[in-house]
């Protein structure tokens, strides 16, 4: 057991606190690690070093900051399994998806690396006689990043390296429930040449996030997270002035016509439920059975009782625990209130057990079928390997229900038809869309875009976006005088 340093202003440093945190290892629930609460002096610091760091590191060349990038992205894929087996310990993730949450976060830094061409602004000449308006990009400042515990490589990964390639610099306050792997990324970093102070790695719950939320130093927050949490971020870092995106929960619906290809639906729909312990935004947590498609659901059933959590080096295991025990209870009580409120309890996951490993937080695959709209495990984000079976008669039905719900986040549909599925795309009031595809989780090139309650914000900057939330935007307008055109007086402030 170690304690978890902070990286302030180039040094990782043991904290002064007397506060720390257990981090534990979910399969076992042993401790193996403390992360201190920060104290108030060395959140201080980390914001201070960061906006005199960014001074400096503002006006280093795009192609110097994008070689960072280029570094850092080799650096990544040389320790990636590395990476994948600190993240795996502290989330419980099988290897397999530990080394998938990893490889998303290198697509970003690689993304990072064409920063300049991201950060070319217009121009336009004779806007009027003599005159020239060009727009420069450039970087905001301090910029700071909450992340979540599901993905511990690769949602600090959407934020800082392209907050950093932009020009500004980066306070990162990873969960305090997994602080290991973003200590990794961030020595990755600092090995990759970037300069001291443009990453601060401080670690804690509210409080932190409190100081970031108000320090008038602080430009932008980027946070990922549960609904309340996202709320309360939006709502308090937008009243202190700052540029807030926050991406927030979800509860994503998977519509099954009855002209798909039976296989692949199953396949898909055990992969994206209980896939990741169901602890993913993008999970699918509702199937609805369009018509006859509900003749499949025994199917599914049987395909679901094949798949069982264990250990992240058990090869046979297709998801690791829960994060915590808190959790597991918290998905065993909204399965207990799903059976209460009249569900039929298909496959009950509950007290699931794996010899060798008793103190771990497992859930068993969960299946329901009769699921309505009142009942708490469909309008909660359960965040566990449930899957709540719906039926309704018509793709119209299921556009309906899935357009009533309050979260938008993920969506797919499964047909054989092109025209049911552009209708869908058409009319689903959700972000990310899949058809045949049950989590379309985008490339780095586009960018996530949560609608509804699953994103507070006015600007989706994980990808494509991600140059325009970091930056903001100078436009200048110049008069050149050339020795035939000597200007009269002119009191109008428009252009001539
Ligand atoms: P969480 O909201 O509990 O925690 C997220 C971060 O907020 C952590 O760093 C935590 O320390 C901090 N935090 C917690 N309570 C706080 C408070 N009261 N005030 C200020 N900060 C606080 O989320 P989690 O349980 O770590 O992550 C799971 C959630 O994240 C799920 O709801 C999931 O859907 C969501 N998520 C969303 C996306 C997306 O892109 N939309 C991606 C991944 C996860």
């Amino acid at each position: 057991m170690h304690n978890v340093p902070l990286y302030l202003a180039g040094d990782f440093v043991e904290s002064q606190t007397t506060d720390w945190i257990d981090v534990t290892d979910p399969a076992t629930n042993r401790v193996i690690a403390r992360a201190p609460v920060t104290t108030d002096a060395e959140m201080q610091r980390a914001i201070e070093n960061a906006g005199e760091v960014f001074k400096t590191w503002r006006d280093v060349p795009v192609s110097e900051r994008a070689r960072v990038m280029l570094r850092y992205q080799a650096l990544l894929k040389e320790h990636h399994d590395e990476i994948a087996g600190i993240l795996s310990q502290e989330t419980g993730k099988t290897l397999d998806d530990a080394k998938g949450d990893v490889w998303r976060g290198v697509e970003v830094v690689e993304h990072a690396a064409s920063v300049g061409s991201m950060m070319m602004g217009e121009t336009l000449g004779n806007v009027a006689r003599n005159v020239d308006t060009h727009s420069w990009i450039q970087p905001l400042g301090v910029c700071a990043g909450i992340t979540p515990f599901n993905f511990p490589a690769m949602i600090p990964l959407w934020m800082f390296p392209m907050a950093i390639a932009c020009g500004n610099t980066f306070v990162l306050k990873p969960s305090e429930q997994v602080p290991l792997t973003a200590m990794r990324l961030a020595e990755l970093f600092e090995q990759a040449g970037a300069p001291a102070g443009t990453l601060q790695v401080v670690h804690g719950g509210k409080a932190q996030v409190d100081t970031l939320l108000t320090d008038p130093a602080i430009k932008a927050i980027s946070f990922v997270g549960s609904v309340p949490v996202g709320q309360y971020i939006y709502e308090t870092g937008t009243r202190n002035m700052k540029r807030v995106q926050s991406f927030a929960g979800a509860k994503n619906h998977m519509v099954i016509m009855p002209d798909a290809d039976k296989q692949q639906v199953i396949n898909a729909l055990v992969g994206a439920s209980v896939g990741a312990a169901g602890q993913r935004c993008m999970a699918i947590s509702v199937a609805v059975f369009v018509g006859e498609a509900q003749a499949w659901i025994p199917e599914l059933k049987e395909a679901m009782t094949k798949v069982r959590p264990g250990a992240a080096d058990d090869d046979a295991a297709g998801y690791g625990p829960m994060i915590s025990a808190a959790a597991r209870d918290r998905v065993e009580s909204l399965i207990t209130s799903g059976e209460d409120q009249g569900a039929n309890l298909l496959l009950d996951g509950r007290g699931f057990t794996i010899e060798g490993l008793p103190d771990g937080n497992w859930v068993g695959p969960t299946l329901f079928s009769g699921v309505t709209t009142e009942m708490a495990i469909y309008n909660e984000e359960i965040f566990g390997p449930v899957l709540a079976c719906m039926e309704e008669d018509s793709l119209d039905a299921a556009i309906e229900l899935i357009n009533r719900s309050p979260y938008g986040n993920g969506v797919s549909i499964f047909t054989g038809s092109g025209g049911a599925a552009r209708r869908f795309q058409h009319e689903i009031e959700v972000g990310q869309v899949g058809v045949n595809i049950p989590i379309p989780v985008p490339l780095p090139f586009f960018s996530f875009t949560g609608w509804k309650g699953s994103f507070y914000g006015d600007q989706h900057a994980y990808g494509k976006q991600a140059v325009r939330f970091y930056t903001e935007t100078k436009t200048v307008t110049s008069r050149w005088f050339s020795s035939e055109a000597t200007p009269e007086a002119n009191f109008s402030i428009q252009l001539r």
